[in-house]
Order: structure tokens, then sequence, then C-alpha cells
């Protein structure tokens, strides 16, 4: 038989890992790709011998990770150089206690105890909670694509009602294990990579701190677009092609099917099929046909809730701040208000909670010798409708606090050691990746946007055009991207070769692994 031509749209992290299976299973794939090089999202820039992970920090469900490897025919362990990190997070809190998150349970007992007495027995009975909302998350929700509404809806899913506790509010159910609100905030404010407040998100959540402690939070040497490194690298053994500096402008279609694209140089390019990696709503708006029908889904799209974006500082720096750690994060007393103002009035908070990388203390190559690295992620807002956000200036009030911060922690004179500067607003985000409304993690995970409701990896008209990302299923994050390609590859050849013996991507055996 022919190989059958896909084109894919964009080389993020989902479209990489969908190209490399679709070609391992002897397709000839075509990737397309606006930038000058692969990873989207997850970026990284170098200057002046410091090296930037421009997006992503921080590899969170490592047997996530290990699984999609599997599944691309290797091994997490052959393809990164991982380092665990232990204490994951520092937590500053506005009264200046802190708490080290780690898997030393003896070193928790101690810290958690200090702050509020009685503490680590809740803590013990929310891991447990953790523990098997993350187990019934994967296996139930991530790990499945839900093709008809019988997928989702049906006796067997019913006591997931109860079991993972879509219906209860993530900050409300804290209070079954913790009185005081650090803690509280200390084991939720990891709603926040899912677009969430955690006084919205479902309780289903708390297997992100659950994994972060059970499984841990990993460094691979060189950063994380090592990942990027190492995928590129398996699609090309594959043999995927790559094209970088080729922007499409639009899909080609016809009647219900999709031609191929057509790019801004307006070379048109066909194919049997084609897998859209960029952001979905901007896909809907922008390069689908604006008939009446097509114009109404991508409004639809955009009314949709999005998640927050951040303003992100990366600052080369002339001094080495060894005693500043690698993964630190200020959590403000008025939480819910940060939320409130993130979220609903899409804003910088007054005093917002704020997140330091140094990743120079997990690998000395990222600086100079006698030099730091540092970058700074404050989130905000997603861009409002109307544009009157102002984010030159939000950007420079963002940037004060983070040196208000950290002058909290002894590091008095980071101004005076900034070499250079580059810094990225909401604006940079929609611009470098045509992330619509410049929103860091596209469609948030509410529940209204999860499993079945989450949109789906096929147009429901153009029966050859599929999707692959954080806005389609399962969301967002780097090994969800990784699943979320797995399941759209299965996806085209299930369509592809319905009658045909064909080896299928197949789902690696996961369920051991989690
Ligand atoms: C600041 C930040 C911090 C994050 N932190 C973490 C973290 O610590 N851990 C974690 O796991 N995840 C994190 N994430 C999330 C993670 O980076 C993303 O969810 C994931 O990388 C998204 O992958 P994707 O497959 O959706 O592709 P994307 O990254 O969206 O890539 C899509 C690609 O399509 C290209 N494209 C767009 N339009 C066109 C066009 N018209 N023609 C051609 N190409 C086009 C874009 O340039 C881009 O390269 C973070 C994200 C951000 C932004």
């Amino acid at each position: 038989m022919k190989s059958k031509a896909i084109i894919v749209i964009g080389a993020g992290i989902g479209g990489i890992v969908a190209a490399t299976h679709l070609a391992r299973r002897g397709l000839n794939v075509t990737v397309l790709e606006k930038n000058s090089h692969a990873g989207g999202r997850c970026d990284r820039f170098r200057r002046d011998g410091h090296h930037f992970d421009a997006g992503p920090t921080l590899l969170v469900m490592p047997l996530l990770y290990e699984a999609e490897f599997a599944a691309l025919g290797t091994s997490m362990h052959e393809m990164l150089n991982l380092q665990r990190v232990d204490p994951t997070y520092h937590l500053v809190f506005d009264d200046g206690s802190q708490l080290a998150l780690t898997s030393d349970m003896k070193s928790m007992q101690e810290q958690l105890e200090a702050l509020e007495p009685g503490s680590f027995h809740g803590l013990l009975r929310y891991m447990e909670e953790g523990r098997r909302h993350y187990h019934l998350g994967i296996e139930k929700l991530v790990n499945r694509d839900f093709r008809k509404t019988s997928e989702f809806f049906n006796l067997g899913n019913l006591p997931l009602a109860f079991q993972l506790k879509p219906f209860s509010n993530h900050y409300r159910n804290m209070s079954a294990y913790f009185d005081d609100p650090r803690l509280k905030s200390a084991f939720t404010f990891q709603d926040v990579y899912m677009g969430l407040s955690p006084f919205e998100a479902p309780a289903t959540f708390s297997m992100m701190p659950y994994t972060e402690l059970a499984h841990g939070v990993w460094y691979p040497r060189g950063g994380m677009y090592s990942i990027v490194e190492a995928l590129v690298g398996l699609a090309e053994r594959a043999g995927v092609r790559f094209e970088f500096n080729a922007s499409v402008a639009r899909i080609d279609v016809s009647g219900n099917r999709a031609r191929g694209v057509i790019l801004t140089d307006g070379r048109p390019l066909q194919a049997d099929a084609v897998l859209a990696n960029a952001d979905l709503p901007y896909v809907y708006k922008d390069l689908l046909p604006c008939c009446p029908k097509g114009r109404e889904e991508a409004k639809r799209l955009e009314r949709k809730r999005f998640s927050c974006s951040v303003v992100s500082f990366f600052w080369g720096v002339d001094k080495a701040y060894a005693n500043l750690p690698p993964h630190t994060l200020f959590l403000a007393d008025d939480f819910r208000d940060n939320f409130k103002s993130i979220i609903r009035d899409l804003n910088l908070p007054a005093n917002p909670s704020l997140y330091i990388h140094a990743p120079a203390r997990l690998d000395a190559s990222m600086a100079p010798e006698g030099q730091d690295t540092i970058i700074g992620i404050v989130p905000v807002g997603h861009m409002s409708e109307n544009g009157e956000q102002d984010w030159a200036a939000i950007r420079d009030e963002a940037r004060q606090h983070v040196f208000r911060r950290l002058r909290t922690i002894g590091i008095m004179d980071l101004e005076d050691h900034i070499k250079f500067e580059v810094n990225y607003t909401p604006l940079s985000w929609r611009k470098r990746y045509n992330l619509m409304k410049g929103s860091t993690h596209g469609l948030c995970h509410n529940l209204m946007q999860l499993g079945y409701f989450r949109p789906r990896n096929k147009h429901a008209r153009y029966h050859n055009l599929y999707f692959v990302g954080a806005s389609t299923h399962p969301g967002t994050g780097v090994p969800t991207a990784m699943v979320s390609g797995r399941l759209a590859a299965q996806r085209i050849l299930d369509d592809l070769y319905t009658n045909d013996k064909v080896e299928r991507v197949g789902n690696p055996p996961l369920n051991h692994l989690y």
C-alpha cells in the first residue's frame, strides 16, 4: 500500500510525539513549524553562557514519561539524564515561615508539626487521597480518549463521581486535612498548573501534590529542552521530516475533508490527513475557513474558560546566589484574592504569589562560573478581549514584586547584578506560539472542560483533521502532551487503517508503571 502522507502543524511536544508514532507505523510525516526550532512552549534560549528554559522548568509525573518513552520504543532513562530534586520546592509564606517540601517524611513531620500541631497525620491522609486520585485519574481520564458519549457516561464510570471527588472544591476539601491556611495553600497551589484556582478546581487535583512527593520532581541534565532534543532525535530516526520557519496560513478543506495546508508563503501542501498541534482554539479561529458555521465553532471555543498566563523574567546575573534553592515559591497570605485577581479580573494581584527558578543549583553548566541564571515567573490573567491591559506596566510592577520577595529571604542586591533581562508577557506567548489570549496553558481544566467535555482530537466535520496538544485531551503539561500525541496518533491510525491489519500504536502496559 502506498504510504499515506500526514502533515502536522507545529513541532510542540504533542506534535513531535504523534508524528513519531505515525512514522514508526510507516506513514510519511512532515511537521511544519513556524518557529526556527522544535519544542513549542517547551522552549529554551541561551545568552552569554546563560541557559534558560523558557517554558517548563519542572519534570513532574515521571511515570507518565516512562510509559510514553516506552510507547515510543525506548526508555526514559536512556534518553534523559535525570536527577531528583529533593526538596522539590522551598515555600516561603508572607509571615516569613518556610516549608521545604520533601520526600523525607521525618523532615516533613518536623516542619509540619511546627506550623500546625497534628498536621503530619493530615498530610498522610491527604497523600492517601492523592494516591487514589492519581491512579484512577490517570487510568480512567488521562490515558484514554473519549470518542463516544457512552465511553464517558456509563455505569462503569459512575463510581468515579465519588472516588475522584470531581464535585468537591479542592480548597474546601483541604479542611478535612489541615486548619492552617499556609498548609492548605502548600498542597493546592499546584492547581495553577491546570490554569485553575484551588477555590474552583475539583478535589481530583490532589493527584498533583501526591505525585510530586511520591514520584518526585526531577531535573533532566541540560534542562527541560533536553526532552525536546530526545524526542526530535526519535522522530528523525523514525523518518519524520521537519520544516522550520514554515508557518501555516490555513488548512485547505473541501467538502468534509482537509486536503492539506497553505503556507504563509503561498505554498500548498497536500496530505491524506492533517494533525494540528498549534493551540486548538487558534486553529479554529485562524486556520479554518470562516464560513458562518466555522465562525460559530471558533466563537464557541473562544468563549470557553482559558487558563491564566504568566509574566516571565530571565536574568543573566554576574553573581552566584548559592543559597537560592532551585525552585522557590512565595505563597501569598491572600491566596484567595490572588486567584480572584488573576482568574476573574485578568490582572496582577496586589501581592502576587510567585516562583523563582535557579537552574544552576541543579546543573552548574546553566550559568558561567561564579555567575547565576535566574528565572522569575509571576502568574497574571490572560489577555482580555477588550485589550485594555497595559502589559508594560504590569510587567514592571511584577518585576518589583520579584525583587521585593527575594529581599525577604536575604537576596538584597539582585537588581545591581543583572547583566541582562529578557521578559515575556502574555503578548509574547501569543506571538511566539500562537496561543490564544496569551494563555500559557490553553483551555483550563475545570470540570466542564475535562475528559469527555474537552475538545476532541478529531474535527466533527472534516473527517481527516485531528488535534493534539494542551487545549485538547488530556490537557496541559509536557507528559500529558506526550499522552495526547499517542492518543491522536492512535485515532489517525484507527481511521486510516480500519480494515487493514497494521500494527497499532497500542497502549503501552501503563498501569503497572503508575
Ligand atoms: C511558562 C510555562 C511553564 C510551564 N511549566 C511546565 C512545567 O514545569 N512542567 C510541565 O510539564 N509543563 C509545563 N508547561 C506546560 C507545557 O509546556 C505545555 O503544556 C506543553 O509543552 C504543550 O505542548 P503542545 O503539544 O500543546 O504544543 P505547543 O507547545 O503549543 O506547540 C505548538 C507548536 O505549534 C507551532 N505553531 C503555532 N501556529 C502555527 C502555524 N500557524 N504554523 C506552524 N506552526 C505553528 C508553535 O510555534 C509551537 O511550536 C509550562 C508552560 C509554560 C508556557
